[in-house]
C-alpha cells in the first residue's frame, strides 16, 4: 500500500517535471471530461469547431451523458461520428422539462421508452447517467415528486448493476440521501458530477469508493474549496457539463474549458496542473474503463 503510493507520487512527479519541461499539459495523456452534455441543443450548430477546439488542448475523451429518452439516439450518433472521443452514457435525469422553462420532477413513466434503450445499446455504453436526485424545493416541491425521483433512481441503479456500468450522477439539495442510497443499492462504481455537499458526506462516498467531478464553475468563487481540499486526488475526476456550469454563467460552457478546472484544482490543493491532469485522467479511465477502450477503438 504505502509502496504503490510512493510509487504513484513519484510517477506523477516525474511527469510533473517532463510536462512543466515540455512546457504545458500533457498531450499524450490527455483530458478526460467525465461528464459533459454534447448532445445538448446548444451545440447542433458548430459541434465540429467545439470539437476541434477540445482537441487543441487535449481532450481525449468526452464521457457524454444524457437527460432524457429523446437525446438518446443523438448521442448514439455522435459516438457514430468521432468514435474515439465520445463515449455515451444513456440516463434519464430526476428533473424533466414541464414545458417552457419549467422544470418538474421525473417519473415512472419517463423511464418506459429509456429502458429497452439501455439493453438494447448496453455494450456501447460506458455508464448509466445522468441519473440522480434533485430535491431542490422548487423542482421537487412535494414527497410524491421526491418519491417518483428515487423510485427512478433506484430503478436505473439497478439497470447499471444488472449491465456491470459505473453510474454518473446528479445530485443536488440531496448529497446525504444520494449516496446512501448508492451505498444501499450496492453501487461500487459511481461518479458524482459538480457535487456541492458537506466534506463530511463527500468523505463517507470516498470510503465507498466513489469518484467526485468539478465544473469550471467551481472557479466563479471559492464555495468548493473546502470540499475540492479533503476529498483525495485519487477520487477526483474533471468535468465541464458544457453547455452549463461554465467560469461565466450567461457564455456557453464547453469542453476546452476543462483546463480552467484542472488549474483551480491544482491552485486548491497545491499541486501542478500536471499532476492534477495526469491523476485525475487515470481516476477517469479506472471509473469507466470503457472509455479506455473507446479511445483506442480507432484512429
Ligand atoms: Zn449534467
Amino acid at each position: 500500500m504505502h509502496n504503490n503510493k510512493q510509487h504513484k507520487q513519484c510517477v506523477s512527479f516525474v511527469f510533473a517535471l517532463i510536462s512543466d519541461y515540455l512546457g504545458g499539459f500533457s498531450m499524450d495523456y490527455g483530458f478526460v471530461d467525465c461528464h459533459c452534455h454534447v448532445s445538448a441543443c446548444e451545440f447542433e450548430e458548430d459541434l465540429e469547431d467545439v470539437i476541434q477546439r477540445s482537441r487543441q488542448v487535449g481532450v481525449k475523451t468526452l464521457v457524454a451523458v444524457t437527460e432524457e429518452v429523446g437525446e438518446f439516439d443523438r448521442v448514439l450518433q455522435l459516438q457514430e461520428r468521432y468514435p474515439d472521443l465520445v463515449a455515451p452514457c444513456l440516463g434519464v435525469h430526476p428533473l424533466q422539462a414541464g414545458g417552457g422553462s419549467e422544470q418538474r420532477s421525473v417519473k415512472l413513466q419517463d423511464l418506459d421508452a429509456a429502458l429497452p434503450m439501455f439493453y438494447k445499446h448496453r455494450e456501447r455504453l460506458v455508464a448509466i447517467g445522468e441519473i440522480g436526485l434533485d430535491f431542490t424545493p422548487w423542482c421537487a416541491p412535494t414527497e410524491q415528486d421526491r418519491h417518483d425521483q428515487m423510485s427512478v433512481f433506484i430503478k436505473q441503479l439497478n439497470v447499471a448493476k444488472e449491465l456491470d456500468l459505473p453510474v454518473n450522477v446528479h445530485s443536488r439539495s440531496a448529497a446525504k440521501v444520494t449516496i446512501a442510497t448508492m451505498r444501499e443499492q450496492g453501487i461500487s462504481r459511481a461518479l458524482l458530477h459538480n457535487f456541492a455537499g458537506k466534506p463530511s458526506v463527500a468523505l463517507e462516498g470516498v470510503k465507498a469508493g466513489y469518484f467526485f467531478s468539478f465544473p469550471p464553475a467551481v472557479c466563479r468563487n471559492r464555495q468548493r474549496d473546502k470540499l475540492i481540499k479533503q476529498i483525495p486526488l485519487e477520487h477526483i475526476c474533471l468535468e465541464t457539463d458544457s453547455p452549463a456550469l461554465g467560469l461565466d454563467k450567461h457564455v456557453r460552457n464547453e469542453p476546452s474549458n476543462i483546463v480552467l478546472c484542472c488549474q483551480r484544482i491544482a491552485d486548491v490543493k497545491g499541486l501542478s496542473p500536471q499532476t492534477v491532469q495526469l491523476v485525475t485522467a487515470q481516476n477517469a479511465y479506472r471509473l469507466f474503463p470503457g472509455a479506455k477502450t473507446h479511445t483506442h477503438k480507432t484512429v
